[in-house]
């Protein structure tokens, strides 16, 4: 298969920065659209992946699954876009499209594994897909998302990840005007979570460890902000919520947000990845009801609905734009829960 070179950044160990490289891309196929990269959103799983906090990572690294941007190219069988459209790039850019999941639209969890927009296996240069952090990407259009044109185009980014990711727990646990929802870390997706919950007409709760973000979640339309580390406060919370979406990436204690849940309650995971030292306390869950779940970001309709959902009711993340070369300072303060509230690399930077 043809190729060609594209600019990227990214790492070729789980030690070093990342740095300016060289990647392929595929010439088009039928069914591609070539996509000049213009914003890339920076989720905590870029961090994760170049630094090979889960295992597994392939090298050179090049992450970066918030992907907006202008086509260039369209192959000759693509029907949905046209070059000099916008189109967005998610989590995802293929998967087997045949298997029960994918025939529901859950690509997301593809029985036999859908790939990843980095780190996956690529089924066309063989190797591994390369992400966001580059200056052009192919994707097979079904894989591509439309944009808003209301939206201001650098503050799309986000939601591609950040946004679907809390969007699909929200919309499978059926949060609708007056359910009670709260979000467990105040970060790129629990700002995206309060923002999507509010949307939906919930009244929504922050459990946070950080005082100073109290201010901060209440202007991004909480509710309530409960400071995790004070007991009077978690107390103050017992047996609320119907669904609370725990965005926290690294090993901790959830029992204390499992007392929280109403009857019936579901506590989500979408953050930590891995084994919980802490082991879970059942009386609570056979007593209520209450259960505790994961989601992985969202299928490709589903996230179409998310865009179209931020599109009407004029949602964005609250955003701070970086040049590609400030990216490891960003993964740093990122280490330090010091962004606020998601850092959005100006892909013309690049070309510097
Ligand atoms: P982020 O912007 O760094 O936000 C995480 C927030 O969690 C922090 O702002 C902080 O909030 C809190 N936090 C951080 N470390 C903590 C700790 N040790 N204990 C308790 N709270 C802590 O990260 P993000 O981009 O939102 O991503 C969050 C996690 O979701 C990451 O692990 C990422 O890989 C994962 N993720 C999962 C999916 C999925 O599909 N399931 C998709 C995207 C990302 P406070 O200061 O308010 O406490
Ligand atoms: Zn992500």
């Amino acid at each position: 298969m043809n190729t060609f070179n594209v600019k990227a950044y990214g790492t070729t160990s789980k030690d070093d920065d990342l740095k300016e490289m060289q990647i392929e891309r595929r010439e088009l196929t039928a069914t591609d659209i070539e996509i000049e990269i213009l914003f890339c959103g920076v989720c905590h799983s870029d961090l994760h992946t170049a630094r090979n906090d889960w295992g597994g990572t392939k090298y050179p690294s090049v992450p970066g699954h918030e992907i907006v941007g202008r086509i260039t190219k369209v192959g000759s069988d693509v029907t949905k876009f046209n070059v000099g459209d916008l189109a967005g790039v998610g989590c995802l850019v293929d998967s087997c499209k045949e298997c029960e999941s994918c025939k529901q639209d859950l690509e997301q969890y593809c029985l036999t594994g859908s790939t990843g927009t980095y780190n996956g296996a690529d089924k066309h240069l063989q190797g591994h897909t390369f992400g966001g952090y580059s200056e052009k990407v192919v994707v097979t259009e079904a894989f591509c998302l439309k944009i808003p044109e209301n939206l201001d185009l650098k503050a799309v980014a986000p939601l591609l990840c950040a946004g679907i990711t809390t969007w699909s727990p929200l919309k499978h646990w059926n949060v609708k005007e007056g359910s009670k929802v709260a979000v467990v870390g105040l970060g790129g997706l629990g700002h995206m979570a309060i923002k999507l919950a509010k949307g939906l007409g919930a009244e929504v709760t922050l459990f946070s460890r950080s005082p100073d973000k109290i201010q901060d979640a209440l202007d991004l339309g909480a509710d309530t902000v409960v400071i995790s580390t004070y007991d009077n406060e978690m107390e103050s919370v017992k047996g609320k919520f119907d669904l609370i979406i725990d965005t926290v990436p690294y090993d901790h204690d959830i029992n204390p947000y499992v007392a929280t849940l109403n009857i019936s309650g579901t506590l989500v995971l979408v953050g930590y990845i891995g084994k919980m030292e802490e082991a879970l306390f059942t009386p609570p869950m056979i007593l209520g009801r209450r259960s505790v779940a994961g989601s992985v970001i969202g299928g490709i309709k589903e996230t179409q609905e998310m865009l179209d959902f931020c599109g009407e009711h004029n949602i964005l993340p609250e955003i701070e734009m970086i040049n590609m070369q400030d990216i490891n300072e960003a993964y740093e303060r990122m280490l330090k829960s010091d962004v606020r509230y998601r850092f959005v690399i100006d892909m013309q930077s690049l070309k510097n």
